[in-house]
Order: structure tokens, then C-alpha cells, then sequence
């Protein structure tokens, strides 16, 4: 039983006082049996559920005590907002006369938790109307919830108000420092860090999270590494800022290492790290993660399943994301996106279809990513019509407005099909403004289809431009031998500080991924690589469909130097690194992180044939299937 003597927290309006103080322990046994008054906040404090809570304030209403109390109205509103409940809580708050800082602090703070900032933000303006100081606990909860400039402010009132000083309140601090880093201002935000006399694992994920999500991986690994104990969630920014940065390699490494310091990853880790996968196009590592989901008990939710389908079918096994993707409950349009993202990558335009036949059936509504996926779909087809039709549907039925993306694919659609006109016309009749992607697609599509009419009059309407434009620009001038304004282009890209992207090719071999750029000898196996260029060139030398396409080589150099240029491609060194480090008869599975080039697919097809190698290459499009001489894109592509 109760002692009749125990400690209790009376509320004066003002500071919490600690207080000893004797109870005759009968007075509350109707409701909750021998409860003490000055158990009745803990006893709040220690409900679970929603209806113990209702009860306990049931019981306090019937006994009168809900309007005399404010300790008790306190402890109601704040595990009211922690149960959900958030109007419970504004009504609670709205019946308290004259609340004081504890009182804004915590409806301040349930807000904040609910992500409704705008309303946390007014409270803290109400409040200092009322003319009531906030302490550190209220900036910490209202800095979660303000805009960047607000923020800003926000710094400066904590300042005023003594709050932020030289002995810096950690919470305050780490919360100023993720509100400049959310608004680009990294300096700042080191800045406060650095001043910080002591730096909790929080602050320091809050800086490493910082730099990762704006891509400076190389000062967030700094920090990082120097860090003395790191928990999940720091290894989990960690990965998740390599593979979200074009560092998947280094992300699928830190997770190796992550494992070997006894640290257990959770869902968060597995989606990162299987997004890395699906970049390399690793797909042993990719199943390897895979069967460590099963056999360590991660929990398979939506997210992970949506994951495993994306990593499946960007490393080109959609047998095991057809698998994955059945196996997944209660499928989200997430879900069936990546599914049908993985069919459109694969050319399978039936089954893309399919599946949107079936998501919509049950009722799942297609977003802007579907129709990204089906138009894509259609382009690697040539399906005109039907990417007109899902266009319109789009716009006419599910009320979802273009993006530029949209346009980017119908262009290329239409411009690949050769209906040059009527892409350009398409352009011409934009809401949005066309950006240079789209003009250099179209470009592009010009090229093909020897349109220099056309495009010369796009490049008139250019301007400024990005790499992609002017590299279709020296393209278009190579190809007809121009060798004059293919310098002046290269110039101006130079002038300009842009940079062409460069090539790269990786292929996966004894669970490491190996990478190579064009002309690369970098690799140990350098000698045994080009004497395999070799090898193929002879291979190449019996095959009479095959010439060179030197008209590609966008140098003006002489037709030995082009030859010679595209002998040593990154998806030709690959290949053949492939071919002399895998086992006879086994697929090669390469991945280039640009288009694939029209000399590499040809020598790929003459390649799957006298090798007898089915032969994979995953482009920055599409995936081309080799085999038996012939690819699956139909040389469409
Ligand atoms: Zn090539
Ligand atoms: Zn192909």
C-alpha cells in the first residue's frame, strides 16, 4: 500500500516546486482505487492508451478537480498531443486561463510533433504577445517548426533572451544548427556547431545530416569518422548521403563495415544501401542484402519491398522483382510505380500496361511517376499512339498537369519515330517553359533523322547553354565533318566551365564492383584487359557488317586515331574484363551511367554472338538484352 507520505510536484503557475507533504490515503476510491491526488499526474503521465487517459480525465471532471489543477491540465494536454490527439489538446489549452511558458512550451511542442509548423509558429508568437519569456525548451520545440528567415530571427530573440550564450544549451544549438543547414546555410550552421561545448551523438548526426543531404559526403565522412560511438541512425545518413550523392560504391562499403563493427542496420539502412545496389546494378550484393533481410528478421515493410523490386529490376533480374513485388501486402502506388518503372526500363511494354490495368482496378491512383513510367515505356517501343493516349489520359482524367518530364518523354517518343514536326510542335505549344534537356532530346532526334534544317532553327533559339546542348551541338557539326564550329562549341563550353560528363562503365565480379572510364589503365589487370581488346579487335576484323562508326568521335583527328578511340570505350573495357574473369557460358551484366554509344551496341551484338555470352548493359535509358547477335531494344533506342 501507499505510504502516507510522498513526494509531489505543486503547480504555482510559475516554477514547478518540489514539495514533501502528508496524505490521509481515502479520499479517491470511487474511480481509480486508493489513487492519492498527488498520483494522479504520474498516473497520467503513465498512461498508454487513449482510453485510460479519458477514463482518468472522466474521473477527474466527476470529481471537479480538471478546472483547479494545472499541473493536472498540463499533464492532460501534453499526453493528449502524444497520443494523437492534438484538438484535445488546443481545447484543453484553450480553456487554461493566463497559460504560462510550460503551458505554450507544450502546445507549442505537440505541434511541432504533428508537423503542423505554422500553427506551432503562431502559438510562439501568441505567446510572446502575452508578453510571456520563453525558455530553451520553447526554442528548441519552436526552431523545429520555422522557416528559414523566421529561424533566423528566432536565433536572435534566443540571444536577447540569454538563451543562447557562452554555457550554449545543447538542444537550442542543435536546433538552430539543422535550422541553417535546411536553408543552405552551411557556415552558419558549422559555425554554431563548432562553438558548441559539448557535442551529443544528436548534434553531431544533425551536422553529418547536413552536409550529406547537400552533398558535401566528404565533410560529413570528416565528421563521421572522428566520431567516437556512432548509433543507426548516423551510419544510416552516412549511406543513405553516398548513395544519394553518385557514390554507391562507398555507400555498399560503409555497409559492409557497418556490419563488421557489430552494428545491426534497420529499414532505413536496407533501403539505402539497396538503392546503391540498384545504382552499381550489383545484383549479388543486391541478394546478398536480400537474403540478410531474411535471415536477421528485418522487417520486409512497404518501403523495403519497394526497394528490393527497384534493386531487382535496375540490376535486371525482374524475374526476382516480379517475385518481390507479389509478395509485398498492401502495395502502395509507390510500389506499383517501381514495379512498372522496372517493366518500362526492360522495354516491356505489355506488361507495363498490365500493371496499370490491375493498380487501377483496385483502386490505386496513378501519379505523375506512372505516367513517366508508361510514356518511357512507349518510347522504347515506338507507340506512338498509344503514348498520345496516355498523355491525354493523364491530363484529361487524372487531372495531373505535365512536367517537363512528361514532355521529355513524348519528345523523345515522337522524335525517335521520326515525327519531328510534330515534337517540335508539341514544344512550341508548352505551358512550362522548355528547358535544355528537352531542346537537346529533340536535338538529338534531329540527328538521327539527319533533320539539320530543323536543327539549326532549335539552335537559334539557344542561347545560354548547358552541357548537354552544346555537346548535341559539336555532335551535329562532327557528324558533318564541321570541324570549325565543333573548336568554336568547345570553346564556349570551356569558356562557360562546363564539363561533359564522363563516361563510365562498372561490371560486378567477385562481389566488388569494378569501374572504368574511357582509355582507362588504372585497373591491375590492365595488361590482361587490352590484350582481350586485342582479341576482340581480331574477332571484329571476320565480321563484315561491322565497320567503326568513327563519325561519332567527335574529335578532329585522322580515322586511325578515331578507330583507336573507340576500341578502348568504357562499355568495351568492361566487356572484356568481363570476359576474362567470369566463367564461359555465364551472362556479362555491365552499367554505363550515360547513353550507350551506337559502335559499343554494335560491337556487343557481334560480341554475344562469337562469344555465345548473353550480354547485359544497363544504359542511363533502358536495358539492352545481347544475344545470339541481336539485342532486345530492337537497335531502337
Ligand atoms: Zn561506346
Ligand atoms: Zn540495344
Amino acid at each position: 500500500m501507499l505510504s502516507s507520505s510522498s513526494s509531489s510536484i505543486l503547480y504555482t503557475g510559475g516554477l514547478p516546486i518540489i514539495k514533501r507533504r502528508s496524505i490521509s490515503p481515502s479520499v479517491f476510491k470511487e474511480d481509480h482505487q486508493c489513487v492519492l491526488p498527488d498520483q494522479l499526474p504520474s498516473l497520467i503521465d503513465k498512461c498508454k492508451s487513449l482510453t485510460q487517459l479519458l477514463q482518468i480525465h472522466a474521473s477527474l471532471i466527476r470529481r471537479g478537480l480538471d478546472h483547479h489543477n494545472q499541473l493536472l491540465t498540463f499533464k492532460l494536454l501534453r499526453s493528449y498531443s502524444s497520443l494523437g490527439r492534438l484538438h484535445y489538446s488546443i481545447s484543453l489549452f484553450d480553456q487554461t486561463q493566463n497559460p504560462d511558458v510550460f503551458f505554450y512550451t507544450a502546445i507549442i511542442h505537440a505541434h511541432s510533433l504533428n508537423n503542423l509548423h505554422s500553427q506551432a509558429f503562431n502559438f510562439y508568437v501568441r505567446m510572446l504577445r502575452d508578453g510571456i519569456e520563453p525558455t530553451e525548451y520553447t526554442f528548441s520545440s519552436v526552431l523545429k517548426s520555422c522557416p528559414f528567415r523566421a529561424g533566423k530571427e528566432i536565433h536572435a530573440q534566443a540571444i536577447k533572451f540569454g538563451v543562447v550564450s557562452k554555457s550554449s544549451n545543447m538542444y537550442v544549438v542543435t536546433a538552430l544548427v539543422n535550422v541553417y543547414g535546411k536553408g543552405g546555410d552551411l557556415e552558419s550552421a558549422r559555425q554554431l556547431f563548432d562553438k558548441m561545448p559539448d557535442r551529443s551523438l544528436v548534434s553531431l548526426a544533425a551536422m553529418i545530416s547536413i552536409y550529406a543531404k547537400h552533398g558535401d559526403v566528404d565533410l560529413a565522412w570528416k565528421l563521421f569518422d572522428e566520431m567516437p560511438e556512432k548509433d543507426v541512425v548516423c551510419w544510416n545518413v552516412m549511406i543513405d548521403g553516398y548513395a544519394q550523392h553518385g557514390r554507391p560504391n562507398e555507400a555498399l562499403e560503409l555497409f559492409r563495415k557497418m556490419l563488421m563493427d557489430q552494428m545491426r542496420p534497420n529499414e532505413v539502412t536496407i533501403v539505402a544501401v539497396l538503392s546503391a545496389c540498384g545504382q552499381l546494378g550489383a545484383l549479388e550484393s543486391g541478394k546478398w542484402i536480400h537474403s540478410y533481410i531474411m535471415n536477421n528478421k528485418v522487417h520486409l515493410n512497404l518501403q523495403v519491398g519497394t526497394a528490393l523490386v527497384d534493386m531487382y529490376s535496375k540490376c535486371g533480374s525482374l524475374e526476382d522483382a516480379t517475385i518481390v513485388f507479389d509478395t509485398i501486402d498492401n502495395k502502395d502506388v509507390v510500389a506499383w510505380n517501381s514495379m512498372i518503372l522496372g517493366f518500362a526500363m526492360h522495354g516491356f511494354l505489355k506488361d507495363v500496361f498490365r500493371m496499370f490495368v490491375d493498380m487501377t482496378r483496385i483502386g490505386i491512383r496513378p501519379t505523375d511517376i506512372t505516367f513517366i513510367g508508361i510514356l518511357n515505356a512507349c518510347a522504347h517501343s515506338g507507340a506512338v499512339s498509344d503514348g498520345w493516349k496516355f498523355f491525354r489520359m493523364m491530363k484529361d482524367k487524372y487531372k495531373i498537369e505535365p512536367k517537363i518530364e512528361h514532355y521529355g518523354c513524348m519528345v523523345n517518343l515522337l522524335g525517335r519515330a521520326g515525327h519531328l514536326d510534330e515534337a517540335f510542335e508539341l514544344v512550341k505549344g508548352m505551358d512550362i517553359e522548355p528547358d535544355l534537356v528537352l531542346w537537346g532530346t529533340l536535338l538529338n532526334a534531329c540527328r538521327i533523322h539527319h533533320k539539320i534544317g530543323l536543327a539549326e532553327e532549335i539552335l537559334k533559339n539557344l542561347g545560354n547553354s548547358s552541357s548537354g546542348s552544346y555537346i548535341m551541338m559539336s555532335n551535329m557539326y562532327a557528324s558533318s565533318g564541321n570541324w570549325d564550329e565543333v573548336a568554336r562549341t568547345r570553346a564556349a563550353m570551356k569558356g562557360n566551365g562546363i564539363v561533359k560528363e564522363p563516361g563510365c562503365t562498372s561490371i560486378e565480379v567477385g562481389n566488388k564492383v569494378h569501374e572504368f572510364v574511357a582509355s582507362d589503365t588504372r585497373h591491375p589487370k590492365r595488361k590482361e584487359i587490352y590484350e582481350m581488346i586485342e582479341e576482340m579487335n581480331g574477332w571484329l576484323k571476320g565480321f563484315d557488317e561491322y565497320s567503326p562508326k568513327t563519325e561519332i568521335v567527335l574529335h578532329n583527328i585522322d580515322e586511325t586515331e578515331k578507330r583507336r578511340s573507340l576500341e578502348v570505350h568504357s562499355e568495351k573495357l568492361a566487356i572484356a574484363f568481363g570476359l576474362i574473369s567470369t566463367e564461359r557460358g555465364t551472362t556479362i551484366k555491365i552499367f554505363k551511367n550515360l547513353r550507350v554509344c551506337s559502335d559499343c551496341h554494335d560491337v556487343t551484338k557481334i560480341l554475344s554472338k562469337i562469344t555465345g555470352r548473353e550480354i547485359i548493359v544497363r544504359d542511363r535509358s533502358r536495358f539492352h538484352r545481347f544475344e545470339n547477335g541481336l539485342c532486345s531494344c530492337g537497335d531502337y533506342w
